[in-house]
């Protein structure tokens, strides 16, 4: 058996991990290198002929979850090979190519996007898939972005648990440690690959979500106009904003039309299991909804909003509506975004964030805290190797507090036994930069 990390070892995004034994061949994502500030992709996978060369003899690619330094090269797969995501995670993914088709320029590409996004099988949490002589099944883990999944694959009476991105302090984050249990209660797993993004940002406080929810709703007890900029498509931070609103009565929670579709999709899915996910019926903005505009002069609002050109039309109409005093901005994604300072700094972000009277920052990551990378590792105790990918510094995962002998099966160079080999590809990466 072989398993390859084409690329994600010593970088954050960009993950593409290769699972091969003598008979067939998977992809664990195939995703595309995280943008720079300026949104400047530098990736030498993401062209046709980089991807046709890569997946030659792939029979599958299956992701973990819809970001696009995990999925972003989806579209570039030739036919032939089938690609496997979640089911929700797959409708969310064509919601966003659907609305990104409007983008003048861009409508080839979209229809060819959402064709093969169409034509993707999509999966549910324990669904066994068989590829070829290759046993996967997807786990369910909280993360930013709804309906991820760790995988663990069996074949030549080997098990290897891919994490994916995931964390330990979201809502959904209670069945982790469990379902782990249960799954080498089953049988040892011989290899962990598993994400390590926190490891090179060790100063940020990791918060639980309902923390932040408690938090959010003082703040809203305080201002009346409470605008929220965060991602549209994770769907647990949107609910703490949303249970916040709730407590504030008779405060509509706004957003656009696409935000909303979105939503719809998560109530559909996860709000049948859990009424935090139902988002009921949000209101939609346009400029010429007078009636929503009285009423947010009158009781205020949670309103997502997004640094767009729709959004900066849409608040250079309502701010000067609104008393200057009682309005805030939330801002809630990875802070460096709107650092001035940092490399990644994205000046569309800085230049939304400034056109509002004030400004407060709530957020926590979308992944694994070093503690909760330590219960896993050592929860987890595979037999034959940890793999370290999704982090800036691979080797930093020496640092994590984990049992010692543990610490001696971290594999961060090309090794081989008699029963396998494991191939660290380092000359692919092009890229290195942060992920939310
Ligand atoms: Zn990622
Ligand atoms: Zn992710």
């Amino acid at each position: 058996m072989k398993i390859s990390i084409h690329r994600g070892i010593d970088q954050i995004g960009g993950c593409i991990t290769e699972i091969a034994t003598e008979k067939s061949r998977i992809f664990i994502d195939l995703g595309q290198n995280l943008p720079d500030g300026d949104g400047n992709v530098n990736d030498n996978f993401a062209n046709l002929e980089a991807v046709r060369e890569i997946t030659k003899n792939i029979d599958a690619v299956l992701y973990t979850h819809y970001h696009g330094d995990h999925f972003g090269l989806f579209h570039l797969v030739p036919d032939s090979i089938s690609q496997y995501i979640g089911t929700v995670a797959k409708k969310v993914a064509l919601c966003k190519h659907q609305r990104l088709a409007y983008i003048k320029g861009r409508e080839e590409l979209s229809k060819k996007e959402i064709a093969k996004l169409e034509s993707m099988q999509s999966f549910e949490p324990k669904q066994k898939i068989k590829i070829g002589d290759i046993q996967i099944t997807p786990y369910f883990v909280s993360h930013s972005a709804y309906d991820a999944y760790m995988f663990l694959m069996e074949a030549d009476g080997l098990r290897i648990l891919h994490t994916g991105d995931f964390r330990g302090h979201g809502y959904l984050s209670k069945g982790l440690l469990p379902t782990i249990e249960k799954l080498i209660h089953k049988g040892r797993i011989d290899y962990l690959i598993t994400e390590g993004t926190m490891l090179s940002r060790l100063d940020e406080k990791v918060r639980h979500e309902n923390e932040l929810k408690r938090e959010v709703i003082e703040l809203m007890k305080q201002y009346k106009n409470v605008f929220v900029l965060c991602s549209s498509t994770d769907m647990e931070r949107l609910a703490t904003f949303h249970a916040a609103n709730k407590e504030i009565k008779n405060r509509p929670y706004v957003c656009d039309d696409f935000q909303k579709s979105v939503l719809d999709i998560f109530s559909k899915s996860a709000g049948k299991i859990s009424p935090l996910f139902d988002f009921k019926e949000p209101y939609t903005f346009w400029k010429g909804n007078s009636k929503l505009i009285k009423w947010i002069q009158d009781k205020g609002c949670c309103m997502l909003v997004r640094p767009t050109e729709k959004f900066n039309d849409y608040t250079n109409h309502l701010l000067p509506l609104l008393e200057k005093e009682n309005t805030v901005l939330i801002y809630s994604m990875w802070k460096e975004y709107i650092n001035p300072k940092s490399k990644h700094c994205n000046k569309r972000y800085l230049d939304f964030v400034e056109q509002f009277p004030r400004l407060r920052k709530i957020h926590t990551s979308g992944h694994a805290s070093a503690d909760c990378l330590t219960d896993v590792c050592n929860l987890v105790n595979p037999t034959k190797g940890i793999i370290p990918i999704h982090s800036e510094k691979s080797a930093d995962y020496q640092k994590l507090p984990i049992k010692d002998e543990l610490k001696d099966k971290i594999i961060i160079e090309t090794t081989k036994n008699e029963n396998m080999t494991i191939e660290i590809n380092k000359q692919r990466t092009a890229n290195r930069v942060g992920s939310r």
